[in-house]
């Protein structure tokens, strides 16, 4: 019986090609060829007013809190249910996460808890699309507007989705994707910000570029190259952008072999949601996904640990998600909360997310009997 792990990263076969050309061009540091590329693509893609490539979705998270002028003593508004990156880039700047609580369907930050943790020093709301499905930025975007504050979108999970036709990414002031090894589409380790408010244009190449004033330098509109702002090294090398290349390059086609096997688990467990037994996931009508995970949930932790448990004994890897930041060590330290967050202390318990990767096909047939063998005869 051979082992199914969780994840296994989808190589496209062009990505050494790409890198080749790049060892050829002699170009090797960021900013070239391929990163514009990239950018290009994402651009076009999204919808984006402006694409950058980062080291990371972490990077460009922090890129995004130094494009807000985030400070000291300044609170953001996000779900605790994410991933640490969505809180630490605005630590990082002195600034205070005030997490919220999540809606039980999509399990994205509840819009209707948003308005109430606003205060004077308020200065970014973080939706985070869970799952690569979409939060309710409409309902967002105009809160946002009525109390003049930003809207960051963490949309690491989230290329190849929309949200009534517009990418996810592209409708807050900044948007952050990853494309880490455990993404749709992978460099390693990367990611880009994508920048929709037209003004924060010049901003943005100044904090990417270590603060200085390059971009414009090379375009031969400033005749000195100096430091002008804070900034950081963001930009990943050639080489990240020349692998990227190759993936962007198949992104269609994996979405759409990703969704083939989301409607497989979808339709696999459906039976066992309509006897009450489990829950499967919710794609609100506005929402096209990009199949970026599959879970259930459970009915209680220790009927979640026991799935996990067996399914390893059955040489399946399912794996549980993150522990809510509001509960977490650095969370307490730096966080504060504005009420009890009973989903997401109830939800963190029962999810388990299933293997979902390109190769998986033949075997899937495996991992679903397997799980409602075990779910079945859990009661
Ligand atoms: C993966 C992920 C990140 C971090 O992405 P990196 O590219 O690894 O920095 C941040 N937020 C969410 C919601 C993620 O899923």
């Amino acid at each position: 019986m051979n082992h199914i792990p969780f994840n296994k990263p989808f190589m496209v076969g062009k990505e050494l090609w790409y890198i080749a050309q790049a060892h050829h061009q002699g170009h090797l540091a960021g900013g070239g060829h391929f990163t514009k590329h990239c950018q290009k693509w994402l651009q076009n893609m999204t919808g984006a007013h402006l694409a950058r490539l980062t080291h990371s979705c972490t990077a460009a998270l922090e890129m995004s809190s130094l494009l807000a002028r985030i400070g000291p003593g300044d609170e953001v508004i996000l779900p605790s249910y994410t991933f640490v990156s969505t809180a630490n880039a605005f630590v990082l700047r002195g600034a205070i996460p005030v997490f919220i609580d999540i809606r039980e369907d999509t399990l994205n930050i509840d819009e209707n808890l948003i308005e109430q943790a606003i205060t004077p020093r308020t200065r970014a709301i973080v939706p985070v699309h869970y799952a690569g499905i979409s939060c309710e930025m409409e309902c967002i975007m105009d809160i946002a507007r009525h109390h003049d504050i930003l809207v960051i979108e963490d949309a690491a999970q989230g290329l190849m989705s929309s949200y009534k036709g517009r990418a996810l990414g592209s409708i807050g002031h900044l948007g952050a994707l990853s494309f880490h090894e455990t993404k749709n589409i992978i460099s390693g380790e990367g990611g880009a910000l994508l920048v929709n408010d037209a003004s924060m244009k010049e901003a943005t190449d100044i904090a990417w570029e270590k603060g200085t004033n390059r971009s414009r330098f090379f375009q031969g509109l400033e005749d000195k190259y100096t430091w002008i702002d804070m900034g950081s090294s963001f930009l990943p090398s050639e080489l990240i952008a020349a692998f990227l290349h190759a993936q962007m390059e198949e992104a269609v086609s994996i979405t759409n072999a990703r969704l083939k096997m989301w409607d497989t688990y979808h339709s696999g467990f459906s039976a066992l949601e309509a006897k009450g037994m489990l829950r499967r996931p919710v794609v609100p009508a506005d929402c096209k996904h990009n199949a970026h995970m599959y879970y259930l949930l459970l009915s209680d932790l220790q009927a979640r640990d026991h799935f996990i448990a067996r399914m390893a004994e059955a040489g399946i890897q399912t794996v549980f998600h993150y522990v809510p930041l509001h509960s977490s060590p650095a969370g307490k330290k730096f966080g504060r909360t504005t009420d009890d967050l009973p989903i997401t202390d109830d939800i963190a318990q029962r999810l388990v997310r299933l293997p979902l990767w390109l190769g998986l096909e033949k075997q899937q047939g495996r991992v679903i009997a397997t799980a409602l063998d075990i779910l079945e005869h859990a009661s």
